[in-house]
């Protein structure tokens, strides 16, 4: 059994009240660290000096500019044991670049170390977005989940979601923005169902909303007992 929760949900067109899309799952693994998702750790009662792995699906904004923020927490915190920070080639170097960027001091003391596209139980699998990205999959207390980070229909992304016991699929279009879609190679509701099907996978759990996908899930697919919507607490 595992838990799944959700710092965020969101796409990186923001709004008030919404977080970019970040899981926590069983209160000691991230995937994919958007802006404020410390503060969600926070408010989860959290404590930010127990997350251990944190895979990253890419390196924009929207999922991955929460990082600093939590290796500075960290470090003001003192926590030593290392974070493990898995993510697309290059995140290593990237990472210590942007914490340069953002004038770390140098007294911080930052234990991370850092993994390229695959660690322990996780497999990463390159989907079809603007920049590379790495879908996880990962086995956790005896389940298989798989998160695509942003992509857009990828027939990678079902393969390596084969017979997953849950698939988290990106899902920011309607099928009625697909020219949206293919322009900024995301998935429309329809790419996420395809995806949903050829892998066999059990239960669906869309996310990287936004208000459109929110309304469209929230009204027409949550009928559907496979189908998960992205909040609170999802036991697996
Ligand atoms: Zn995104």
């Amino acid at each position: 059994m595992a838990s799944l929760r959700f710092m965020g949900n969101w796409s990186s067109n923001i709004t008030a009240s919404k977080r970019n899309i970040s899981l926590l799952l069983d209160g000691s693994i991230a995937m994919d660290f958007g802006p404020h998702s410390i503060e969600s750790l926070l408010e989860m009662r959290v404590d930010p000096c127990g997350i251990d792995t944190i895979f990253i699906s890419h390196m924009h904004l929207d999922h991955y500019a929460g990082l600093p923020e939590l290796l500075w927490y960290r470090a003001i915190h003192q926590c030593r044991e290392p974070v493990h920070i898995v993510g697309p080639r290059g995140i290593g170097n990237n990472t210590k670049s942007l914490l340069e960027l953002l004038h770390t001091p140098e007294a911080f003391e930052i234990f991370a170390e850092y993994h390229e596209e695959k660690y322990d139980n996780a497999t990463g699998f390159v989907a079809n977005h603007l920049i590379r990205d790495i879908g996880f999959r990962l086995e956790i207390g005896g389940k298989v989940l798989f998160y695509s980070g942003d992509t857009s229909y990828s027939e990678n992304v079902s393969k390596g979601a084969e017979k997953a016991d849950v698939l988290l699929h990106e899902m920011t279009y309607l099928d009625s923005d697909r020219q949206w879609a293919d322009f900024w190679k995301h998935s429309t509701v329809s790419d996420a169902l395809r995806v949903f099907s050829e892998s066999g996978s059990k239960i669906l759990v869309p996310v990287h909303l936004t208000s459109k996908t929110e309304r469209y899930l929230n009204e027409t697919m949550e009928k559907d007992s496979r189908i998960r919507v992205p909040q609170g607490h999802i036991e697996l």
